[in-house]
């Protein structure tokens, strides 16, 4: 029994240098991360991993196997990419340990991420001033300041609506500033960008165009704010680094938008990830709005969805509404008229 306790005693002695020698690992690890990032080289090298693991085979005098120093050191590779990537993810600009205080979007009075919920509602797309009008009067009545429509409409077939374009906006920017109200309208490229600032208050880039690197850079460079949307099937990383994008191009305000993602289930249009709210809020310092009409798709859980969303931290919601839906343009299905859009909104205005 004495020899174990000797034994013992000698392998606490080694565990104890093992660690000390896996954390001096691990210092040098984040030393080579850092320099990683500043030449843009991808935290996983393959090649490399494959060479230390030959040299150690070769070293290996047992009793060992060499398949289980393997084992032990690909353990090791993996426990320093992970620190190696959070390194990396605390360093990008929109990360909260880069900046801790909340990112507040300011415009016209009102603001973005502060401690109220910014409420955006509208048509899927501006179809006529009248239209806008029915919509504008009806925000106004509620004193809602930010409205929402699309001029160039990304649909799936080339034969549907595609929206009215520069008409479109224009009217957009009537009825804003006859009735002293904040527009969100999507861009899909940078033609479209460069006419739409000339009338709107908030640019959008929608999901399809989350990964567009080179319209991100454009709307990194406008002195607007941008509220871009989660991609189709874009994890939150994806989602992170296209934020990352802008805001290296120089535009700090930014809002996230939830928007649902493409799953196998088919009972809504796409999967609201609502665990995406309170991570992108702790991981990020945007404010983060979540799209209750295209993440679900149908109106009778819109309720839900947005208490739901509001629970989990979001800065806001978006939703659809026509003045009637049944002859939307596009959309028609899951926008709300305006009944139910005040359903709604008294189950959501207290938050
Ligand atoms: C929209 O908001 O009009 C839209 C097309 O949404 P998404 O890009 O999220 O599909
Ligand atoms: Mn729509």
């Amino acid at each position: 029994m004495d020899n174990i306790n000797d034994l013992r005693i000698e392998i606490d002695r080694i565990n104890k240098q093992l660690l000390t020698l896996l954390n001096r690992r691990a210092d040098l690890t984040l030393k080579i991360g850092k320099e990683k990032q500043k030449h843009g080289y991808t935290v996983h090298d393959p090649i490399r991993e494959q060479h230390i693991l030959e040299t150690l085979m070769k070293e290996n005098k047992g009793p060992f196997k060499n398949e289980d120093i393997t084992g032990i050191f690909k353990e090791i590779f993996q426990a320093s990419k992970k620190l190696q990537k959070t390194d990396q993810s605390d360093e990008l600009l929109i990360s909260r340990k880069k900046k801790q205080s909340d990112t507040i979007i300011k415009i016209k009075n009102q603001s973005i991420g502060g401690s109220e919920k910014a409420l955006i509602f509208g048509p899927c797309s501006i179809e006529s001033y009248e239209q806008m009008e029915q919509v504008a009067k009806k925000l106004n009545s509620l004193g809602i300041k930010f409205i929402r429509g699309g001029a160039f409409k990304p649909r799936t077939s080339p034969y549907s609506f595609q929206g009215l374009g520069i008409e479109g906006l224009k009217i957009m920017g009537e009825i804003c500033n006859k009735h002293d109200l904040i527009s969100f309208v999507e861009v899909m490229d940078q033609e479209q960008l460069d006419i739409a600032c000339d009338y709107v208050d908030i640019v959008q880039i929608g999901a399809r165009n989350m990964q567009n690197f080179s319209l991100l850079k454009k709307v990194g460079k406008i002195n607007k704010p941008v509220f871009l949307k989660r991609g189709l099937s874009a994890t939150i990383e994806e989602f992170k680094m296209s934020a990352e994008y802008i805001i290296a191009n120089g535009n700090p305000n930014i809002i996230l938008c939830e928007r649902g993602i493409r799953t196998y289930e088919q009972a809504t249009r796409n999967t609201l990830d609502l665990s995406a709210v309170p991570i992108l809020k702790n991981e990020t310092h945007l404010p983060v709005i979540v799209d209750i009409s295209h993440s679900a798709g149908r109106k009778d859980i819109m309720d839900s969805l947005a208490r739901a969303s509001l629970a989990a931290g979001a800065d806001g919601i978006m939703a659809e509404i026509h003045p009637n839906p049944l002859i939307a343009l596009s959309d028609a299905g899951q926008q709300l008229d305006f009944e139910e859009f005040m359903t709604l909104y008294k189950h959501i205005q207290h938050y």
